[in-house]
C-alpha cells in the first residue's frame, strides 16, 4: 500500500505552531513510507479565509522545508464534488432537506439544554417533502443506534456512541458544504490512506465514517494528535509568545531548529534531543507518539537554535544573519567578511537577532560605553595600557589577529601587567562592553580604522571622568 497523507489547513490565519508540528508528522510519516504528501486548502469559510494567509501557510511551509507532492488543493474548487456526494446521500435516505428555521432550533436547544440532555436536532424535518428550490439547509441521517470504533494509532481505541452524534448539517442555506462532508470527499477522493491531525477533531472522526459508510466508501486510518500546552499550562495561543511560524523566522531561529523542536513535541526517541532531517524520517513512527499534551518550552527550543548555530555551516549562517543586519540598518559588505563574525560571534548567541546585535559593533560604532564595564575598566589607572596598545597599533601594518595580539602582550610585558588588565580596558574601548570574542579577534573584525577611533574615544572619557571628580 502507498502511504498517502495530508495535511488541510484552513487559510483564516498565518500557520502556527501546533499547524505546523501536524504538517511535520504527517509529511514525516509519508516520507519515512516512500509515500506522497499531500497540501489541501480547507478555504470554504469564505468569510474567514483569506488569499493572505494561503500564502501565509504556503510561506510557513516552505520556510520549513515541508514540501507537499499533490497540491495545493482548494476545496472552493472542488463544491461540484461535494454536490455530488450530498445529492447521493439525499437519494440513498442518508441526508434530508431541513427547512426548520432559526428560532426553532433555539428553542429547541434551550429546551434541552434546561433539561440538562445534549442539545441535538430533532428529526423534525425528517421525511418532509420540502422544495430544493426553497431555502433549506441538508443533515446527515446520523445512525441512532450502534457505536462507532476508531483504532486510533496514537488514542488506541476510542467507542463513540451514534446517540451522541447529532445529525449534522451537510450543506448551508447558502448552498455551501460544511466541514466534516468535504473532508470526507476529500480524503476519500485523495486516497488518503493516514489522516494525522490535531485531537481537536476527534469527535468529528465518527461522524466522518459514518458518512464515509453510507456513501460506501472504505475510511483511512486515523492518528490523532495530542495538543500543544503553553508554559502554564493552558492551550498554546499567541500570549505565549510568537506562535506563527514566520514569526520565529523573524526572531531569528533557524527552520532545522524549530522542525527538531516540533518534531520533539509528542514524539521521542530514547533521550536523543537532536535529529537531522535523515534521522527523523528513519526513526519516526505514528506509533511512537505520545498521547498525551506537549509542553511548549521556549528555553528548550532557544538551546536547540544555538546548537544549531554552532554546527550549520557558517556561510549559511552568514547568508541568513545579513537578513537581520540589515534590519538593523547595516550593509554587511560595508565591514569584515560575515562568515568570519560568524565564527568568531556564534557561541554567544542563541537567535540570529542576538547575533545581529553583538555583531553590529564591527560594523558601526557603538552608541554609549555599557555603564558598568566603563566604570570598571576604563579608569586613569588604564589611560597608559590604552594609549600604548593605540601606538603600537597604529604602528602595525598588518591587521592580522597575531600580530594584534603580540601588540597587547607587548604593552602587558612592559607595563608588568596581567594580559586581562590590558586587553578588558581595550575591549570595553572598541566594542563599548565587557563581553566580547577574543581580543585579537575583536580588533581585527573591527579594524584598524575603527580600533583607534575607539580608542581615543575611550581616551576622552577617561580624561573627562577625572576631570569631574
Ligand atoms: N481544516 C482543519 C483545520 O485547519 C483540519 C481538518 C482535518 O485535518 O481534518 O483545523
Amino acid at each position: 500500500m502507498t502511504i498517502r497523507t495530508r495535511f488541510a489547513p484552513s487559510p483564516t490565519g498565518y500557520l502556527h505552531v501546533g499547524g505546523a508540528r501536524t504538517a511535520l508528522f504527517s509529511w514525516l510519516y509519508a516520507r519515512k513510507h516512500g509515500g506522497t504528501f499531500i497540501l489541501r486548502v480547507e478555504d470554504t469559510d469564505l468569510e474567514r479565509s483569506t488569499e493572505k494567509s494561503v500564502n501565509a501557510i504556503l510561506e510557513g511551509m516552505t520556510w520549513l522545508g515541508l514540501d507537499y507532492d499533490e497540491g495545493p488543493f482548494f476545496q472552493t474548487h472542488r463544491f461540484d464534488r461535494y454536490n455530488e456526494a450530498i445529492e447521493k446521500l439525499l437519494e440513498s435516505g442518508h441526508a434530508y432537506r431541513c427547512n426548520c428555521p432559526k428560532e426553532r432550533l433555539d428553542a429547541l436547544r434551550e429546551e434541552q439544554m434546561a433539561k440538562k440532555i445534549k442539545p441535538r436536532y430533532d428529526r423534525h424535518c425528517y421525511g418532509k417533502t420540502i422544495d430544493p428550490s426553497e431555502p433549506h439547509v441538508v443533515r446527515f441521517l446520523n445512525p441512532d443506534e450502534g457505536v462507532v470504533e476508531v483504532e486510533d494509532l496514537v488514542r488506541g481505541k476510542v467507542v463513540f456512541n451514534n446517540a451522541e452524534l447529532d445529525d449534522l448539517i451537510i450543506r448551508r442555506s447558502d448552498g455551501s458544504p460544511t466541514y466534516n462532508l468535504t473532508v470526507v470527499v476529500d480524503d476519500t477522493e485523495m486516497g488518503i490512506t493516514h489522516v494525522i491531525r490535531g485531537d481537536d477533531h476527534l469527535n468529528n472522526t465518527p461522524r466522518q465514517i459514518n458518512m464515509m459508510k453510507a456513501l460506501g466508501l472504505q475510511p483511512p486510518r486515523y492518528a490523532h494528535l495530542p495538543m500543544i500546552l503553553g508554559e502554564d499550562g493552558s492551550r498554546l495561543s499567541k500570549r505565549h509568545g510568537a506562535v506563527s511560524v514566520i514569526e520565529y523566522r523573524e526572531k531569528g531561529f533557524l527552520p532545522e531548529a524549530l522542525i527538531n523542536y516540533l518534531v520533539r513535541l509528542g514524539w521521542s526517541h530514547g533521550d536523543q534531543e537532536i535529529f537531522t532531517i535523515d534521522e527523523m524520517i528513519r526513526l519516526f513512527d505514528i506509533k511512537d507518539v505520545n498521547n498525551s499534551a506537549a509542553s511548549f518550552d521556549n528555553e528548550k527550543l532557544l538551546w536547540l537554535n544555538q546548537q544549531y548555530l554552532i554546527k550549520d555551516d557558517p556561510a549559511r549562517i552568514a547568508r541568513l544573519l545579513s537578513h537581520h543586519l540589515g534590519k538593523l540598518g547595516i550593509d554587511p559588505a560595508e565591514g569584515p567578511d560575515l562568515v568570519e563574525v560568524v565564527k568568531a560571534q556564534r557561541e554567544r548567541a542563541k537567535t540570529l537577532v542576538e547575533l545581529a546585535e553583538i555583531s553590529t559593533i564591527f560594523y558601526r560604532d557603538y552608541e554609549a560605553f555599557d555603564e558598568k564595564a566603563a566604570k570598571k575598566n576604563l579608569r586613569p589607572a588604564a589611560r597608559e595600557a590604552l594609549e600604548r596598545c593605540r601606538a603600537e597599533l597604529e604602528a602595525l601594518h598588518n591587521w592580522t589577529p597575531e600580530a594584534i595580539h603580540h601588540c597587547v602582550v607587548k604593552v602587558a610585558e612592559q607595563l608588568e601587567l596581567k594580559l586581562g588588565k590590558v586587553a578588558q580596558p581595550l575591549r570595553v574601548a572598541v566594542t563599548g562592553r565587557a563581553a566580547s570574542p577574543s581580543i585579537d579577534v575583536t580588533l581585527y573584525l573591527t579594524g584598524k580604522e575603527a580600533t583607534l577611533r575607539r580608542i581615543d574615544r575611550a581616551l576622552n572619557y577617561i580624561n573627562e571622568r577625572e576631570e569631574n571628580q
